[in-house]
């Protein structure tokens, strides 16, 4: 019988438990044992794990968050922390390991790929959206619920006192999330990595500055900014405009509200679906195409499950669309 491991590791994201259930019980199904590692990498390294049954993961498809923990190991950027990783899967005579997480707990797999020859199995879990090789990762779903939800509230007081509001969102390295919500809550504006970069602040300043002056005689103007973008961040955009332009800002920064709250439907399915898929390759009802040491991600594309190697995962950028980037500057214009 095969012995499998799951752990979930960097940003935790709603969805996370339903993917945890479903890969415990498609592997006692499959008359495999499984067992789950605490605190991402570091419960690997440091063997602080459990045996996982039907009981332990009775009624978690609902929480936010994740049963098994999750957390950051800088111990896995040395080599000697992942040589510490490869000996405790030996140890245990681990023969298959699920991570579930986002670019740098694939990259966390790679790195265990070279010392040893078990089976890696990634399933994208990030509220950030920004692995290739699927539509969606678990968890964006949800957080893009939740900001959308939290901006509507701001849409209310932000209207009664006829204000201009910065709302920050996250979103690393792309604007998945703000291009959603601000596209959701109807936002004047949008300020991503995808129409902001360091050399055109100026020229953005200088557009926000008048589309504000021509659409803001009445009631309220939403400006969603993705988070890591603007030198000095949020609180730095409001001074400028302030200071550049006499306009007055209140400031939102949505923060970890985002990465919380039970899993949306999609989210909850999603992880299920790609749970049961990661089983499917290793008792072989999904044939994966690669060596067994190679890592691999199961995703979903178009509804069909697809298996990618997580190198091509970590070499291809999902970009949001520069169509819809300019499709939505128009229709912003025509406001
Ligand atoms: P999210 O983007 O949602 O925060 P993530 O998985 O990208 O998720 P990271 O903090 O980048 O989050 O990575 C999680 C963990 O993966 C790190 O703390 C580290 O243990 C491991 N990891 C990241 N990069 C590498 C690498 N280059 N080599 C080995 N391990 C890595």
């Amino acid at each position: 019988t095969k012995r499998i491991a799951v752990l979930t590791s960097g940003g935790d994201a709603p969805g996370m438990n339903s993917a945890i259930r479903a890969i415990t019980l498609s592997a006692l199904r499959s008359g495999f044992q499984c067992f789950g590692f605490f605190h991402g990498y570091n419960g690997l390294i440091n063997q602080e794990y459990t045996e996982l049954s039907a009981v332990s993961v009775t009624d978690i498809t609902q929480l936010g968050g994740t049963i098994l923990k999750s957390a950051r190991c800088p111990a896995m950027l040395e080599p000697a922390g992942v040589l510490q990783a490869a000996n405790a899967l030996r140890k245990l005579h681990i023969d298959v390991l699920i991570v579930i997480g986002g670019d740098g707990s694939f990259r966390g797999m790679q790195a265990l790929a070279a010392h040893w020859q078990g089976q890696l199995i990634g399933i994208p879990g990030t509220i950030d959206n920004d692995l290739s090789g699927c539509d969606n990762t678990i968890g964006f779903s949800t957080a893009i619920n939740t900001a959308t939800s939290a901006i509507d509230k701001i849409r209310d007081t932000a209207n009664a006192f006829e204000r201009v509001f910065i709302t920050e969102v996250m979103g690393r390295h792309n604007g998945h999330i703000a291009y959603h919500v601000g596209i959701a809550t109807g936002a004047e504006a949008i300020i991503s990595f995808e129409n902001c970069t360091a050399e055109n602040t100026s020229q953005v300043l200088a557009h926000l500055k008048n589309a504000i002056e021509q659409q803001h005689q009445h009631g309220s103007f939403l400006i969603i900014l993705a988070e890591n973008l603007w030198p000095g961040g949020a609180q730095a955009l409001k001074t400028e405009l302030n200071s550049n332009a006499d306009i007055n800002c209140a400031l939102c920064v949505l923060g970890h509200i985002q990465r919380g709250g039970a899993p949306s439907v999609e989210d909850r399915m999603l992880a299920t679906e790609l749970g049961i898929a990661a089983v499917e390759v290793v008792n072989g009802s999904i044939k994966a195409n690669t060596e067994v040491a190679t890592p691999v991600m199961v995703g979903k594309i178009h509804g069909a499950i697809v298996i990618t190697e997580v190198e091509k995962v970590l070499n291809m950028d999902k970009p949001v669309s520069q169509e819809w980037v300019q499709r939505y500057q128009h229709y912003l214009a025509e406001q």
